[in-house]
C-alpha cells in the first residue's frame, strides 16, 4: 500500500497510529538534527519530523521530491491552526525517495512575477497550486451540481458528434480535412445547435450535453478557442419555462459549490428597458445609477456638442452621481468613454447659490436656465452631485455611458462584489440594419424565432420584429443566451428572405436541418451557459484560463505542448492538401 492515508486525513484522534503517507515535499526545514518537512498532496499538507542522524539523506532532499514515509501520529504541543492537520505531525520511522525533482522553473508559493506563457508551458506544475486545484475542484462539483439538476429534470445527456458538417453561430469553423475524401473537410462544432434540435425532431424531449464548443476567432482577453458550455434544448417550452430551467439549474450549481443561496425568480428586463438604463443588453443590476435620455431635454441649446447629436439622429445620454469629482477623476472617466468611441464626455456640477440650483462647468454657459432645469430634473440631480454626459450617435452614447457607469459603480463601491445579481434580458430584436450593405442582417442564429405576434411585421417592417430570444446575465456578464426556435419551415423561408438568403442557400448550409422539419418538429428551445464563464465568476475571476486545465495563450497557442505546430509534408500529402506559405 502506497498510503494509508492522505495529507488532509489525521487529526488528534489518530494519535499513537502507525501510518504510511506519500506525496511531495511542500517546505523543508533543518533545525538541528530535526528535519520538518511540510508533505502535501491533493487533499491537503500534513507536518513531518525526521531525524536526520537516523535518516542523513534527508540532506538531500529539496522541494517538490516525491516520498513516502511511515511513522507514529504524535499531537503537537502548540497546534498549527492554519492547516486542518496541525493538531498533529507524523514522526518518520521509515522513508524513502519515490522520485527526485529538478529546480522548479516556476515558483509554486508566488505566482506573481511569473509570465502567463511560462505559467501554460509548465501547466502541469502551475496545477499543482492550491488555488489551481481550489479552482478544479469547484469545477468538478459545478458540473455535478449541473447534471444533478438537470437529471431530477428529465434531461437525458447526449452527445453529438465532433466532425459535422457547420454549425450557424457565426464564428469561423476549425476544418478538419479529410484523409480519405480530398478537397473535403469536416467542421469541428462552434456549438451542438443543429444536433440538439435535430434530437428534439427525435422526440428526446429534453436534452443537455457539457459539450466542447470550437470557434476560429480573433482572440480577446476573456476569449478561448474552445470552451465548454452547458448545452440544453427542451421541447413544448415557452420562453418562462426555459427561464426556469435556467434558474434552478444556476441555483443549484451556486448552492453545491459555495453554499449560496441564489433567490429565484430573477428579474426579467426588456432589450428596450436594459438600453434605456443601463445603456447596454448585458445590465449590471447590482447598483441603480441609471441613464437618462436627455435627447428632448436639451432641444434647443447652443451648445454645439449636443446639436451636432441632435442633427445626426443621435441621443444625448447622462446620469447624476451624488457625489463631487476631481480634475483627474473626470479626465479618466472621459478616457473610459472615449475607447467606447465617444467623441468625449461632458462634466457638469450642481451647484446651489443660495438657493438657486444651476450648472457649472464649460458646457453650462451654452445651456439656458430652462435647459438646465431639464436636465436637472430628467436626472432626479441633488444639489452638490456631478452629471456625466456623452452626445453622440445612437449605439455609442448609450454604450460609453454604459461603461462610464460601470467604472462609477466600481469606484464608489455602489455593489457587494460577493453579490450574484442575475438577470434575463428578452425581447432582442431579430434583424440589424447593415447600412453599408443596405440590408438586412440576423441579430441572431437562423433559427431563432421571431415573436409570433410579430410575424406580420417580417413582410412589412423588419426592423419591429422582435425574437423569442433571451440572455442570462450576471453582474453585468452575458453568461448565456438562447431562444425559442424556429419549428416551420414557412416561418424559417420568410425570416430567410428578410435576411436575403434564399432556400437553396440555406439548404446547401443546413439543409439536413431543414429537411427534418418536414417530419413533425415539435415546438422547442434551449440555451448555453458558458461554463468556464461562470466557474471562473464563481472562483472569483475573470479570466477563463484559470479554470481550463489546458488553455491556449492569448495568440491562440499552447506554449506547453507548442500546438499548432507545422504540418509534415506526409501528413499534408495523406489529407490532399499543399500550404502556400504566405
Ligand atoms: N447555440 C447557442 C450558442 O452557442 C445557444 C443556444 O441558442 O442554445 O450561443
Amino acid at each position: 500500500m502506497y498510503r494509508t492515508h492522505t495529507c488532509n486525513d489525521l487529526r488528534a484522534a489518530d494519535e499513537g497510529k502507525t501510518v504510511t503517507l506519500a506525496g511531495w515535499v511542500h517546505t523543508i526545514r533543518l533545525h538541528g538534527s530535526l528535519c520538518f518537512l511540510d508533505l502535501r498532496d491533493r487533499y491537503g499538507i500534513t507536518q513531518i519530523t525526521l531525524d536526520t542522524e537516523q535518516f542523513p539523506e534527508v540532506k538531500t532532499l529539496r522541494k517538490e521530491f516525491v516520498i513516502q514515509i511511515s511513522g507514529t501520529v504524535k499531537k503537537k504541543p502548540t497546534p498549527n491552526v492554519k492547516l486542518a492537520t496541525g493538531e498533529i505531525e507524523v514522526v518518520a520511522e521509515k522513508f524513502e525517495v519515490l522520485n527526485t525533482c529538478e529546480i522548479l522553473p516556476l515558483d509554486l508559493e508566488n505566482i506573481q512575477g511569473t509570465t502567463d506563457d511560462v505559467r501554460l508551458k509548465y501547466r502541469y506544475l502551475d496545477l499543482r497550486r492550491s488555488q489551481m486545484r481550489d479552482n478544479f475542484i469547484l469545477r468538478h462539483k459545478a458540473a455535478q451540481a449541473a447534471r444533478e439538476y438537470l437529471n431530477s429534470q428529465d434531461f437525458l445527456e447526449i452527445e453529438t458528434p465532433l466532425l459535422i458538417r457547420s454549425t450557424p453561430e457565426g464564428a469561423r469553423d476549425y476544418l478538419v480535412p479529410s484523409r480519405i475524401h480530398h478537397g473535403a473537410a469536416y467542421s469541428l462544432p462552434q456549438s451542438p445547435q443543429i444536433y440538439k434540435q435535430l434530437l428534439m425532431v427525435s422526440g428526446f424531449d429534453r436534452y443537455y450535453q457539457l459539450a466542447r464548443c470550437l470557434r476560429d476567432e480573433d482572440l480577446r482577453a476573456d476569449r478561448q478557442p474552445e470552451f465548454t458550455q452547458i448545452d440544453i434544448e427542451m421541447s413544448y417550452v415557452h420562453q418562462d419555462d426555459v427561464f426556469a430551467i435556467g434558474e434552478g439549474l444556476v441555483k443549484n450549481i451556486l448552492k453545491k459549490t459555495i453554499n449560496y443561496d441564489l433567490k429565484t425568480p430573477w428579474p426579467r428586463i426588456t432589450y428596450d428597458e436594459a438600453m434605456a438604463k443601463y445603456g447596454i443588453d448585458k445590465p449590471d443590476i447590482r447598483f441603480e445609477l441609471f441613464l437618462h435620455d436627455l435627447t428632448d431635454a436639451v432641444k434647443g441649446s447652443d451648445f454645439a456638442v449636443f446639436n451636432a447629436a441632435l442633427e445626426s439622429n443621435g441621443s444625448v445620454i447622462g446620469l447624476a452621481v451624488d457625489k463631487e469629482f476631481t480634475r483627474k477623476e473626470t479626465d479618466e472617466l472621459t478616457a473610459i468613454a472615449k475607447i467606447y468611441k465617444a467623441k468625449g464626455l461632458v462634466t457638469l456640477r450642481v451647484s446651489d447659490t443660495e438657493g438657486t440650483i444651476k450648472l457649472e462647468g464649460s458646457a453650462a454657459n451654452h445651456l439656458s436656465t430652462e435647459i438646465q432645469r431639464n436636465i436637472i430634473k430628467e436626472l432626479g440631480a441633488k444639489p452638490k452631485s456631478t452629471i456625466f454626459i456623452v452626445a453622440d450617435a445612437f449605439k455609442i452614447s448609450r454604450e460609453a455611458m454604459a461603461y462610464v457607469r460601470k467604472e462609477l459603480g466600481q469606484r464608489l463601491h455602489l455593489y457587494d462584489e460577493k453579490e450574484f445579481a442575475f438577470c434575463w434580458v428578452y425581447d432582442f430584436p431579430s434583424f440589424e440594419w447593415n447600412p453599408d450593405e443596405e440590408k438586412w442582417d440576423p441579430a441572431h442564429h437562423i433559427f431563432t424565432s421571431p415573436k409570433l405576434e410579430h410575424l406580420d411585421y417580417l413582410e412589412t417592417d423588419p426592423g419591429k420584429v422582435r425574437a423569442l430570444c433571451y440572455d442570462m446575465v450576471l453582474n453585468g456578464i452575458e453568461l448565456a443566451s438562447g431562444s425559442i426556435r424556429i419549428n416551420r419551415r414557412d416561418v424559417q423561408s420568410r425570416v430567410m428572405n428578410v435576411i436575403g438568403l434564399t432556400l437553396e442557400d440555406a439548404e446547401q448550409k443546413f439543409g439536413f436541418l431543414l429537411e427534418a422539419f418536414k417530419y413533425g418538429a415539435p415546438p422547442h428551445g434551449g440555451f448555453a451557459i458558458g461554463f468556464d464563464r461562470i466557474v471562473a465568476l464563481i472562483c472569483g475571476t475573470n479570466d477563463i484560463r484559470e479554470v481550463i486545465a489546458y488553455p491556449k495563450n492569448r495568440q491562440g497557442q499552447n506554449p506547453m505542448d507548442d500546438c499548432p505546430s507545422p504540418m509534415d509534408e506526409k501528413a499534408l500529402r495523406d489529407i490532399g492538401l499543399k500550404i502556400e506559405k504566405k
